[in-house]
């Protein structure tokens, strides 16, 4: 008898002691190209935080946990796929291999895709280091991870390489797709899924309305059924990335009337989801949440102008005609159009055969062209990672920017970064995100679960930290190659 009231009481006191038990399961929203001020600006047209039985959206979470209006990106290319494996991995691309989403690879000689996968079509091997998942599962814990998106490269990057699913939408077979990299995938209930579209033909823009978001929230309610997250023993992760709010924000712009409506619907969307889970668990007890954006957005050509903010639409063929003919006639050429052999996000890789074959000097040519985009004016900077040199003076942001992003066999020879507000017409797109500025880095980055503080922090935070919190409070040591903190701040 007094040995059972002995366990009794060590069973109590370990209960006081761990009185935030893990979570039964981790929920990441990554909302692609979400400026951080889209929460700030747009909060009294959210659903309030609660209402009756009815949590809202993005209002719940800004309100109920620990909220870095202001978090920070600080990478020299703003982008999808570097800004999901910076979620996931807390490291920048020097540490965790994608600095842009496509690139010129040197050694292979061709342009290569994030996620493409010689063997599996598209996989997560591209990634040169582990992610916050990889490292739970890594410790011997028990984990089922899932990860979602309209894009491909959203969910793979986020569920790492030990995830047991990643799912992203096939426009042209019009459903939810994934690869053999998942071999233990059943895709039974996927094929069931997808049964229930409607539309259950392709329809052009789709994607783009609030119609891709409702699909994704589906699909996470279904995966979080399917394969009964968070109601094992263990501590589960699903991640979801909501695509559309990218998709449309190249085609309207942040400040448009259809964006504005567009987070309005998307945060009863939100509602719905957390809604659902309460029905499923103790939310408060047993659900940690991080949302936060994988890049930002600066304002159309247009908009800035109209607010007489300089700013340029970077028209790229024309750009390279220009430069093309001035190098043209600096080396008494007439008509040479292949001085660069790719241009990626503008990255500009040099065709060296040409050069050699003219007999040009390699660092001449270089300064060369340095300087004919410098004087085009549309380059605040231009940067020649061979001649660049850390105790040049330069801007110390980015200089930090630029020694987070190198990445030696992605990156161009001469990498063009234009003036604010300014940036290239990548792919008909409106608005594009390209830089390192305040726009396209600052993205809102939110903590919600038992061990969080309910407050707001304006102190820095960067993305590179959500991994090493998170592993902090799983207690599990993080990435080998981490490069951000544990925000101690918001814990309780
Ligand atoms: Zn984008």
């Amino acid at each position: 008898m007094r040995q059972i009231s002995r366990y009794v009481a060590i069973i109590l006191f370990l209960g006081i002691l761990n009185a935030h038990a893990a979570p039964k399961l981790i929920v990441y929203l990554v909302y692609d190209q979400l400026r951080a001020d889209t929460l700030t600006l747009n909060k009294a047209k959210f659903l309030q935080a609660k209402s009756g039985t009815q949590i809202g959206g993005f209002n719940y979470l800004m309100q109920n946990g620990s909220y870095y209006p202001f978090a920070e990106y600080e990478v020299l290319s703003s982008m999808t796929c570097p800004g999901h494996a910076i979620i996931s991995t807390g490291s920048w691309p020097i540490h965790m291999g994608i600095a842009i989403n496509d690139w010129y690879s040197r050694s292979k000689k061709k342009v290569e895709y994030c996620v493409e996968d010689s063997e599996f079509g598209f996989s997560p091997r591209k990634l040169t280091t582990t992610t916050i998942s990889d490292e739970f599962k890594g410790s011997d814990q028990k984990s089922k991870v899932f990860a979602i998106a309209l894009k491909d490269r959203s969910a793979i990057m986020l569920g790492g390489h030990k995830a047991d699913g990643a799912f992203w939408f096939d426009d042209k077979k019009w459903g939810w797709t994934t690869s053999n990299y998942y071999d233990k995938v059943n895709s039974a209930w996927l094929g069931a899924q997808n049964k229930k579209l409607v539309p259950a033909q392709p329809e052009a823009g789709l994607l783009k309305k609030i119609w891709g978001i409702q699909r994704t929230v589906d699909l996470a309610e279904a995966v979080v059924d399917q394969e009964k997250l968070g109601k094992t023993d263990g501590t589960d992760f699903l991640f979801i990335s909501f695509s559309t709010h990218d998709m449309a924000g190249h085609m309207y712009g942040p400040n448009s009337e259809e964006m504005k409506k567009l987070i309005v619907d998307e945060d009863k969307e939100l509602s719905r989801f957390l809604n659902t889970l309460k029905g499923k668990f103790n939310l408060e007890k047993d659900v940690l949440f991080v949302l936060t954006g994988d890049h930002g957005i600066p304002p159309t050509v247009d908009y800035s102008k109209k607010n007489k903010v300089g700013a340029e639409f970077l028209n790229e063929i024309q750009f390279i005609g220009r430069i093309y003919k001035e190098l043209n006639s600096a080396y008494d050429i007439s008509d040479k159009k292949d001085w660069f052999k790719a241009i990626q996000s503008m990255h500009y890789i040099v065709n060296w055969d040409l050069v050699n074959k003219l007999k040009i000097d390699r660092r001449s040519f270089l300064e060369k062209v340095r300087s004919i985009i410098k004087n085009t004016g549309v380059a605040e900077d231009v940067i020649v990672p061979e001649l660049y040199s850390k105790d040049i003076l330069m801007s110390p942001r980015l200089k930090r920017q630029i020694e987070n992003s190198f990445i030696a066999d992605q990156w161009g020879d001469v990498i063009l970064m234009p003036k604010p507000y300014s940036f290239p017409d990548g792919e008909g797109k409106k608005v594009n995100h390209v830089s390192g500025y305040s726009y396209d880095k600052m993205v809102p980055l939110i903590f919600v679960g038992a061990g969080f503080k309910k407050q707001t922090f304006y102190s820095k935070a960067y993305i590179v930290d959500i991994h090493p919190t998170i592993a902090a409070v799983l207690g599990v040591i993080p990435s080998p190659k981490v490069d951000g903190r544990i925000l101690h701040e918001v814990l309780k």
